[in-house]
C-alpha cells in the first residue's frame, strides 16, 4: 500500500457546492474561478466537470492556453488581462477573454490589428487599489472602448472587493454603491462578487458572480466554515502511519527538539511534511484526524514526516491521518497555523498523489 500523502478530490461535493452558489445567487451567471491550478484541486479535471458554469476565469494565459490544450471550449477570461500587446494575437487564436484595467491595456487594445474581436471585461477600482481603472478613468476608457472595432460589445463591467469576508465593516456597501454609481446609465452586465460577495453581500450578485474559493468547499468568511453555507469541502487531505512509537517523559522530539515529553507516551510518525505543502506551522499542538479521533501534533513538521502523541490510542502503522477535509476543515487549520485556507490548498505539491472520485457518471445514450 502506498504511504504517500494523498489529495482526495471530490467532484460531486464540487457539483454540490457550484449548486449552492447558483441557489445563493439565482439570476446570476458563474464565472467559476480556476486560477493556481484551481486551488491546488488540479485544473482540468476540476474544468470537466464545471460543465454548468457559463465560463472559466484564471490569473494567466499559460493557465488558460492549458484548459484549452485539455479540450476545454467553455468562454475563458483572463482576470488580469494581458501583459503586453503581443499577446493579443494568442488571446485571439484561442478566443480568450480580457479584463482590461489600466489605461495602457486600453490603448494597447484599441491600436492592436486582430484578426476579429475580442471580449472585454472592463474593471474598475472601486477601492481594493490593486487593479482597475480609477472611477474618473473608467468613462473614458469605456467610451475608447465602446468605438473600438477590437472590442466585442457590449462588453462586461467589474469590480473586486476587498473585504467582504468581514461583515462588520462598510467597505464593501461603499465599494458597491461607488461602482454601481459610475456604471450607471453604461451597456454591459455587472460582475462585482467573489465568494463572500456571493454568499454575504447579495446586493452585489449582478449577472455574474465569480466564486473560487467556495466552490471548493470552504467558507471564505472570517472564522466561517463551510457546513454555515451548506458548502462541501472537495479536498480531504491525508497520509498514513509510518511508525509507532514510545518516548519517556522528559524526552525531546524532534528538529531543534521543540518538545518535551511531560509523560511516558506513544508517538505515531505520519508520512507528511512542508515538502508536501503541509505547513511547517502547524508544529506543536495543530490536529490530526486518525479514525475519527483528534491527536496533537508534537515537534517540528519536518520536510517528509510530522510526529503525533496518540497516548494509549489504538493506532497501527498504515492508518489514515486525515490532515484536513470534511470532518477536519482547512479553515481550522489555517487558524491555527494563521493564514488564510486559501494558501494551504494552493501549497499542496506535486509529491503528493491526487485521486478524483465520485466524477459525474457519462450518461448513457
Ligand atoms: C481570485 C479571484 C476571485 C475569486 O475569489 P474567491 O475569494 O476565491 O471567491 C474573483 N475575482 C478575481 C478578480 C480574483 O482574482
Amino acid at each position: 500500500m502506498s504511504r504517500r500523502p494523498q489529495a482526495r478530490i471530490d467532484l460531486a461535493a464540487l457539483l454540490h457546492n457550484l449548486q449552492q452558489l447558483r441557489a445563493a445567487a439565482p439570476n446570476s451567471k458563474v464565472l467559476a474561478v480556476l486560477k493556481a491550478n484551481a486551488y491546488g484541486h488540479g485544473l482540468l479535471n476540476v474544468a470537466e466537470q464545471l460543465k454548468d458554469a457559463s465560463a472559466f476565469g484564471v490569473a494567466r494565459i499559460d493557465e488558460a492556453l492549458m484548459l484549452r490544450a485539455g479540450g476545454i471550449v467553455k468562454p475563458i477570461v483572463l482576470l488580469e488581462g494581458f501583459f503586453h500587446a503581443d499577446e493579443l494575437p494568442q488571446v485571439v487564436a484561442s478566443n480568450l477573454q480580457v479584463v482590461v484595467h489600466h489605461p495602457s491595456q486600453v490603448e494597447a487594445l484599441v491600436a492592436a490589428e486582430l484578426d476579429s474581436p475580442v471580449h472585454v471585461w472592463l474593471k474598475m477600482d472601486s477601492g481594493m487599489h490593486r487593479l482597475g481603472l480609477l472611477p474618473e478613468q473608467f468613462l473614458q476608457a469605456y467610451q475608447q472602448l465602446c468605438q473600438s472595432p477590437n472590442v466585442i460589445q457590449p462588453m462586461r463591467l467589474m469590480t473586486h472587493f476587498a473585504s467582504a469576508d468581514e461583515l462588520a465593516v462598510d467597505s464593501t456597501q461603499q465599494q458597491i454603491d461607488l461602482f454601481m454609481n459610475t456604471v450607471a446609465g453604461l451597456a454591459g452586465e455587472l460582475c462585482l462578487a467573489n465568494s463572500a460577495g456571493t454568499l454575504a453581500w447579495p446586493q452585489s450578485h449582478g449577472h455574474w458572480i465569480r466564486p473560487g474559493l467556495a466552490l471548493y468547499g470552504v467558507s471564505p468568511m472570517e472564522q466561517g466554515r463551510a457546513e454555515h453555507h451548506q458548502l462541501k469541502a472537495v479536498m480531504s487531505f491525508s497520509s498514513s502511519v509510518i511508525a509507532v512509537r514510545e518516548v519517556k517523559k522528559g524526552d525531546k522530539v524532534g528538529y531543534g527538539g521543540t518538545w518535551t515529553a511531560p509523560a511516558d507516551t506513544r508517538l505515531a510518525v505520519v508520512a507528511v511534511g512542508y515538502g508536501d505543502g503541509y505547513p511547517r506551522a502547524a508544529s506543536n499542538g495543530c490536529p490530526v484526524l486518525i479514525k475519527g479521533e483528534r491527536y496533537p501534533i508534537v515537534g517540528r513538521v519536518s520536510m517528509d514526516m510530522t510526529s503525533v502523541d496518540i497516548g494509549k490510542a489504538d493506532v497501527q502503522i498504515g492508518d489514515e491521518v486525515l490532515l484536513w477535509g470534511a470532518d477536519l476543515p482547512v479553515e481550522e487549520i489555517a487558524e491555527h497555523v494563521q493564514t488564510i485556507p486559501y494558501e494551504l490548498l494552493c501549497n499542496i505539491t506535486s509529491r503528493v498523489e491526487f485521486r478524483y472520485i465520485n466524477a459525474e457518471q457519462q450518461k448513457a445514450d
